[in-house]
């Protein structure tokens, strides 16, 4: 096990941007754990949106008062590859699992459990996804009494069978499971259960506000896209579930009613997922007969962050989505997002006041939603308004920081 390093975080930072009563919950929970030693293990201390967590709100626990690790598993390609399967099979498809691989994952498990022991006493840890599950096996044994809650980031809802067999002889055994919506949770074998919504880190470079030379530089960065005319702004991996065909179409309604309409469809392009750089290639020769189609790659956090500020509409036309942190991104910075009505985004849209909700199949009336939008800038500014509020109450870290302690004081206690 590793322990990444980490940058102090100070929740005084977020005073501008959380309720004060959310600040002294907060400080209240913490103080209830302030004798308390938590831990929390995954798998990686980069790349995806756990470690982003982490991240933030393992510094943060610090600075409340809550001594609290993060831990990574040590682990071989062999594990990475038996785990990566497990993923995939847990959320649809994946091959069949095999007892070699099954005799990794738990030996993998075991060493990592090994080396806890080095760490001293703790009172509950967070085990964060299935890849450390399997240290259940070890930690039943040298540490009987210390609670353990199993934080779930993905959707378990169509799961391969024999994996969520294999998965659920150890979720059973936790003491608590954390899923993100509860339609997720689908066969799994919990004990109690408690839904947490994700959220974005509002004071970080994607995320906070920007000054107006930084924003101009950035601007100029991404010409020839042109803030001077309308830009509908689509930020997602290129991946078939995240629809950049249905976004292109979406666009080419919405240019027959609004001149001079820009489309910017920016993905990040990992070097290792041939499928994600095939599917780039067939956008990019799509969109390559229209000038005003901008595709954009490898953008810096700073780059995302003002075209979703400056854009006049993002979409996010996704066929099936978890729960699309963009949508809270575009939102948090005043921007109203026609979006599917799939997996997390109506948590996000709140149809006709923050956005516009349409059906995944139907591009025709993205394209004219984000016409209703366009060529009405009162309702654009009313809409931006509505949606910087709706995150600022749901979807910000502190929220589910006060969520996470919550479920770390009931099991505490
Ligand atoms: N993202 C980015 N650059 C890109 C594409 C995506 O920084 O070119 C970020 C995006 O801002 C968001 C995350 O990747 O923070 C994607 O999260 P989301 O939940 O929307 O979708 P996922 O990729 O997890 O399905």
């Amino acid at each position: 096990m590793h322990a990444p390093s980490l940058s102090d975080r100070t929740i005084d930072a977020y005073t501008d941007v959380t309720g004060q009563d959310r600040l002294e919950r907060l400080r209240s929970l913490a103080g209830t754990l302030s004798e308390s030693r938590i831990l929390h293990v995954n798998s990686t201390a980069t790349g995806g949106g756990v470690a982003e967590l982490l991240r933030s709100i393992v510094p943060l626990c610090n600075d409340l008062g809550v001594d609290t690790d993060w831990l990574v598993m040590d682990a071989t390609d062999d594990f990475f590859e038996v785990t990566k399967a497990m993923h995939n099979a847990l959320q649809g498809d994946g091959p069949s699992l095999t007892e070699e691989m099954k005799a990794t994952y738990r030996t993998v498990n075991e060493e990592n459990a090994r080396e806890l022991e080095d760490e001293g006493e703790y009172d509950l840890i967070v085990i964060h996804d299935p890849q450390p599950l399997g240290m259940l096996d070890h930690l039943e044994a040298t540490m009987p009494t210390v609670p353990i809650v199993w934080r779930c980031h993905i959707d378990l809802t169509d799961p391969t069978e024999e994996y969520l067999a294999f998965v659920s002889e150890y979720t059973k055994r936790v003491d608590h499971a954390i899923f993100s919506r509860s339609g997720y949770i689908g066969d799994t074998a919990v004990p109690g259960t408690s839904i947490i919504y994700p959220s974005i880190d509002p004071v970080t470079e994607k995320n906070r506000s920007l000054d107006a030379e930084t924003v101009s530089a950035a601007c100029d960065r991404l010409d020839p896209l042109s803030f001077e005319n309308p830009v509908v702004t689509q930020i997602s991996r290129f991946d078939p579930w995240k629809d950049q065909f249905g976004t292109l179409e979406a666009y080419r309604r919405a240019s027959e009613d609004v001149s001079n309409l820009q489309l910017a469809l920016v993905g990040g392009m990992a070097g290792d997922d041939p499928e994600g750089l095939e599917l780039y290639e067939q956008v990019a020769e799509e969109a390559a007969a229209d000038p005003d189609v901008h595709v954009l790659t490898d953008l810096p956090d700073t780059g995302v962050n003002v075209l979703q500020r400056e854009s006049d509409v993002v979409v996010q036309k996704s066929l099936r989505e978890g729960f699309g942190l963009v949508v809270s991104e575009a939102l948090w910075k005043r921007t109203p997002v026609v979006g599917s009505n799939v997996g997390g985004i109506p948590l996000q849209i709140v149809d006709g006041e923050t956005g516009y909700l349409v059906d995944p199949d139907d591009a025709t009336g993205a394209g004219e939603r984000v016409v209703d939008l366009l060529e009405d800038d009162d309702r654009r500014t009313k809409f931006g308004e509505n949606a910087r509020e709706h995150v600022r109450e749901r979807f910000l870290l502190p929220r589910q920081l006060e969520e996470l302690l919550d479920v770390i004081v009931a099991q505490r206690h």
